[in-house]
């Protein structure tokens, strides 16, 4: 039998989200609809846009900053990156922003669902 839902979002990114949550917050039964395998809950901003820059901005200013650190009185023998690490860190902030996200669609019982929406 079909699912019945009160409103249905395609795509599962910020503006997605946003109303996904808010419908649910006006007692709205939801389906957020996502096609993106490679983007999961949060579109371009979570995935590939707004938060891994940021997060790659971080790592790159504390680099900056630890090279300063001799005009602050602090001192260490040797400042240095691996650009592994700093990938491995993005990736965790994003899974992590991700994993709040989908609690809170989970939380007001949006149904997420997997696969190409298309309008009538
Ligand atoms: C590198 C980069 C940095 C950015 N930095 C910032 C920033 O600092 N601050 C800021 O405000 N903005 C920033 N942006 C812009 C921000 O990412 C976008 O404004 C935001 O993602 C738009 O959200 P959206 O929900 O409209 O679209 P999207 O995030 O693109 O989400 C749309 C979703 O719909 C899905 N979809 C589309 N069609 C269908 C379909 N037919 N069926 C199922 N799913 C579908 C897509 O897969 C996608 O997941 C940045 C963007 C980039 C690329």
């Amino acid at each position: 039998m079909a699912e019945m839902f009160d409103i249905v979002i395609i795509g599962a990114g910020s503006g997605g989200c946003n109303a996904a949550i808010r419908a649910a917050d006006l007692g709205k039964k939801v389906a957020l609809i996502e096609y993106r395998k490679s983007d999961g809950i949060g579109g371009a901003c979570l995935n590939r846009g707004c938060i891994p820059t940021k997060a790659l901005i971080r790592s790159a200013e504390v680099y900056s900053l630890a090279k300063k650190m001799k005009a602050f009185g602090v001192s260490s023998d040797h400042v240095s990156f691996d650009l592994k690490d700093i990938l491995t860190k993005k990736d965790a902030v994003v899974k992590k922003l991700a994993f709040g996200l989908e609690y809170l669609l989970k939380l007001r019982k949006v149904a997420i669902k997997k696969g190409e929406g298309e309008g009538s």
